[in-house]
């Protein structure tokens, strides 16, 4: 007995304004109609969207990846006549439950719409029914099995799981956002975190290769395949900057401050990018005093550099809790391949000072800057932005 459609729910999406409401549901299901297999039939219903396929199985594997939605159940479905829901419930009980004598059941009503019983009738004359049907017992606490019944005007829909989505909003409905972007453990949760806002991600790399090795743009590019697995109905563009240049300049002049030169000079590109994109902010993996150069004194020397809003969605986060998300999106194992050069934990960057500055002042950090001709930099930066083929 397979299920004929699959119930989508969403969260946030119905608390907001009906307008607001429209937009967002049309988001989502522009994004899940890029989601799932082919083949389909979409109904709406107030805050449920119903997904008629055959293909039941694949259709919830992707639904778990489709932010906005925040559970979604297999479902068999009947006209909502007491008759024939009692009917369904009796089915759905001994073919796909398998209740019978010496297992105990319960049945969840839901109901919107006007019907001639009340939501109290309807629990007890299909939970009779099934008693009747499969010889098994009412247990309304500690059951061994739910049935959960939601009746709509006119059709009715019964299933017995729920399975969770990852929430938040529909990709697309809150703007977009440029990424600063290294393939590491953190900057891909920390898009994923703002993705699941509603946040699109163009995500930028600063590209500095040692020689001619292109482990970090690699590891970058399998990376931005696997966060795409959660982008459906959106692009997600992987796009690098050369970024060699500056580097050497901040090793000639920058001494023990170069991470913070280093970083203030990613911001400026990353600012000026989202401005050609039209996106209006960008999102960091920086955690608080995870590395030298995220200090709270650096960070408020990094930040100064921004033109535009410097999303940190980690910043409170600890490594683990980090990597347990990571592992749980499914990001993780690509964000450890090793590479030759970059900045995170499991390699050394060649332009790394051997005592990285933790407590910079802004006053010296400027004066620095000032016989750098920074402008040049970051126009040269910006002229090399490339799109990677993924
Ligand atoms: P890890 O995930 O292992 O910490 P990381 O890339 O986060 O590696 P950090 O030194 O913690 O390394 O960098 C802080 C943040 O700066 C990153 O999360 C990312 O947003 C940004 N960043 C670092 N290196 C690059 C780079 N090469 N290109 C673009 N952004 C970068
Ligand atoms: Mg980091």
């Amino acid at each position: 007995m397979k299920p004929e459609c699959v119930l989508v729910r969403v969260g946030e999406i119905s608390l907001k304004s009906r307008k607001t409401q429209k937009k967002m549901f049309s988001t989502l299901i522009k994004n899940i109609e890029a989601a799932i297999p082919t083949g389909y039939r979409i109904e709406t219903n107030p805050n449920r969207i119903f997904i008629y396929t055959d293909d039941i199985e694949e259709t919830v594997d992707s639904l778990k990846r489709v932010f906005g939605i925040t559970s979604v159940s297999p479902s068999w479905t009947c006209f909502s006549g007491l008759d024939e829901i009692k009917l369904l419930a009796s089915d759905v009980a001994t073919e796909v439950l398998g209740l019978g004598p010496g297992k105990s059941f319960a049945i969840r009503v839901r109901r919107a719409g006007r019907h001639p019983f009340d939501s109290r009738t309807l629990a007890e004359e299909v939970g009779a029914a099934v008693k009747r049907v499969t010889g098994a017992s009412v247990n309304l606490g500690e059951p061994d099995a739910e049935i959960w019944i939601e009746c709509r005007s006119r059709r009715t829909y019964v299933f017995v799981e729920r399975v969770p989505g990852p929430g938040g909003l529909p990709l697309g409905v809150s703007g977009r956002l440029v990424s600063l972007f290294s393939g590491g453990i953190d900057s891909p949760v920390a898009t994923w975190m703002m993705m699941k806002r509603g946040c699109e991600a163009d995500l930028l790399f600063a590209y500095f290769p040692k020689g001619g090795d292109e482990s970090s743009l690699k590891r970058c590019v399998e990376v931005c395949s696997d966060l795409r697995k959660w982008a459906a109905g959106s692009e997600l563009k992987l796009f690098t900057f050369r970024h060699e240049k500056s580097l050497a300049e901040f090793v000639k002049k920058g001494g023990n401050a170069v991470c913070v030169l280093c970083r203030r000079m990613m911001y400026r590109v990353a600012c000026a990018f989202a401005e050609m994109r039209g996106a209006h902010g960008v999102v960091t993996g920086e955690s608080l005093a995870q590395v030298a150069s995220q200090t709270l004194k650096n960070l408020s020397v990094i930040n100064e550099a921004a033109k535009l809003p410097v999303f940190r969605p980690l910043i409170g986060m600890d490594k683990e809790e980090i990597v347990g998300v990571a592992k749980k999106i499914g990001t993780y194992e690509s964000s450890t391949i090793p590479i030759s050069s970059g900045c995170g934990r499991f390699e050394g960057c060649w332009a790394r000072p051997e005592k990285p500055e933790t407590s910079a002042s802004l006053e010296r950090i400027k004066e620095i800057e000032s016989k750098i001709d920074i402008d040049g930099l970051v126009s040269e930066a910006v002229n090399s932005i490339r799109e990677v083929e993924i």
